[in-house]
């Protein structure tokens, strides 16, 4: 196949049975999300490219590896958004939703990051992605956390996930963690990765995440956070930790689970499974108090969590198929004529109907066969004489006859949706 017909490497095309499972999580979600008081919010995919420099900081894996960035016609540096926090804190700014805060927002749609396909990870995937914004109450994160957790149980996936939960502490804890870890790593300066030791000058806490076998191992014995927490901090995580048990969501805590973002703070979540080998991440999140002032915003304190839809449908059970639709054949011009409206009235009594585009009876009831139909209605100038209708029923056979206003009532018997 010559290369323009392929899709381009990390991208696909999304279709059958997996874009129906996209569509039950979209579903869950808006559905879900709404009872916690969630607006939905779409950003451009494309925004000036600074936007996620300046948010996810010129040292993240993301900003230096993964983004797709380029010039536009105009010379403009334009990013296609890796994440939607970014982006959502830009909207927040843009659109002076300071005004309306607290407000909860719920945006879906497509990611790009140039990442190393393998199942489950993409070049080109999506999320759905949850915002509280504007409140510093730990009553939000619980908040944040427990719509996740509700989410994952409406796909009836939350039992297929574990939730761990840290907290990162307030900038007084980071600050007094930095410290201690800057003095830890640097004792093992000759034994860290290349990579870990431009960390340890940029970004030291980004070492615990490290993915390098040796620096697993000096990171096995690294200083923990959870003895360098202010009182602030203790507090908040204790009530998080409260409101999360008092609102039924199993948890344990980790607290390897750290954000690898400078402007996270207080609690990051992760829910992970099992079931798909080494992209075992299906939903994480956290809070990040000091984003939005520091795009130039107001202080705006915030938690929120992204899923990737691809893992999420990569755990759902088989669906429910859509119902098995019915095919009208008609028989002559007359019969043809009154098929369009016929099909219409039905589908108006939310039946779902194959019409056929054509041919003779023997070639659509072939076509109807093969669209898996259940039933086929058959009518000619003697069912139009007698306002009638023959049903044959594929599965069995079967032929009968009905009156014209007993038709749709014949065939909903069996709609099963
Ligand atoms: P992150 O924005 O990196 O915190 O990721 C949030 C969620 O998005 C993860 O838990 C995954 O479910 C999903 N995700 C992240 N990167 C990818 C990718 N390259 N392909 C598919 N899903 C991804």
């Amino acid at each position: 196949m010559g290369n323009d017909l392929r899709p381009v490497r990390g991208t696909r095309d999304i279709l059958d049975e997996e874009i129906l499972r996209f569509e039950r999580i979209l579903d869950a979600t808006r559905r879900v999300s709404a009872l916690y008081g969630f607006e939905p919010l779409s950003t451009p995919i494309l925004e000036f490219t600074e936007v996620f420099k300046r948010t996810l900081g010129d040292a993240s894996d993301i900003v230096t590896k993964e983004m797709y960035t380029f010039d536009d016609r105009g010379g403009e540096s334009l990013t296609l958004r890796p994440e939607f926090t970014a982006g959502v804190a830009r909207a927040f700014i843009s659109n002076g939703l300071a005004q309306r805060a607290p407000i909860k927002l719920y945006s879906h749609g497509p990611l790009f990051r140039y990442e190393r396909p393998q199942k489950g990870r993409y070049r080109q995937f999506h999320q759905i992605n949850i915002e509280i914004l504007g409140t510093a109450e730990p009553g939000a994160d619980v908040e944040a956390i427990t719509v996740g957790a509700h989410i994952l149980d409406t796909l009836g996936i939350l039992g297929k996930t574990k939730l761990e939960i840290n907290s990162l502490g307030d900038s007084a804890s980071r600050d007094a963690y930095r410290a201690a870890l800057v003095k830890y790593f640097s004792g093992f300066k000759n034994d860290l990765s290349a990579e870990s030791k431009i960390r340890l000058e940029k970004n030291p806490l980004r070492i615990l995440d490290s993915k390098d076998p040796s620096d697993k191992k000096i990171v096995a014995d690294a200083p923990a956070l959870g003895e360098h927490y202010s009182e602030d901090a203790k507090r908040f995580f204790d009530t998080v930790q409260e409101g999360l048990t008092a609102s039924g969501v199993a948890y344990t805590v980790n607290p390897r689970i750290v954000r690898g973002l400078d402007y996270y703070c207080h609690t990051a979540f992760e829910f992970t499974t099992d079931l798909l080998g080494a992209q075992n991440a299906v939903l994480g999140g956290g809070r990040y108090d000091g984003l939005i002032e520091q795009m130039g915003g107001p202080k705006t304190p915030a938690v929120g969590f992204a899923a990737g839809i691809e893992r999420l449908a990569l755990l759902l059970d088989e669906g429910k198929n859509h119902a098995r639709p019915i095919a009208i054949i008609p028989i002559g011009a007359a019969a043809e004529k009154k098929a369009y409206a016929l099909a219409r009235s039905l589908r108006d009594k939310k039946i779902r109907v194959e019409l056929g585009f054509g041919g003779n009876a023997g070639k659509r009831m072939k076509r109807a066969a093969k669209r898996n139909t259940r039933a086929a209605v058959i009518f000619g100038d003697d069912e139009l004489a007698s306002k009638s209708y023959k049903i044959k029923q594929f599965d069995t056979g079967k032929e009968h006859t009905v009156p014209a206003d007993m038709l749709a009532e014949a065939l909903s018997d069996d709609t099963g949706s």
